[in-house]
């Protein structure tokens, strides 16, 4: 059910900025989900299909881009994506840090007509 109130905040952020850009219909929103979010992007199209109806975004696509989870190293201060095992740093080799990035949702851009 998390999916039911982010994509309700998606369409009304989406909607409202096609209105102060005149636009008179949505086509495209591209949308940056970190790899470590819960939200499922079926889920969202679903809700999102529900929410735009009748609205100039209806039939709109959505096109998702998933981010990987970055890490933070507090010897060195670097960030770096996760390893494919462990969460070392790459570098130095102590164990990194989770990153709110990864646990990201938001919309990268809108395309209008
Ligand atoms: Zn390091």
């Amino acid at each position: 059910m998390h999916e039911y109130a982010v994509t309700k905040g998606l369409v009304n952020i989406v909607l409202e900025e096609a209105q102060k850009a005149g636009a008179s219909k949505i086509s495209l929103i591209r949308l940056v989900i970190g790899d470590l979010s819960t939200i499922i992007d079926e889920s969202v199209q679903m809700y999102f299909n529900i929410f735009t109806e009748g609205t100039i975004a209806e039939g709109a696509r959505l096109e998702f881009r998933r981010v990987y989870a970055k890490f933070h190293c507090r010897e060195c201060g670097i960030e770096f994506e996760k390893p494919k095992t462990g969460f070392d740093c790459p570098n130095c080799g102590k164990m990194g840090i989770l990153t709110d990035s990864g646990k990201e949702f938001y919309i990268e851009s809108i395309e209008v007509d």
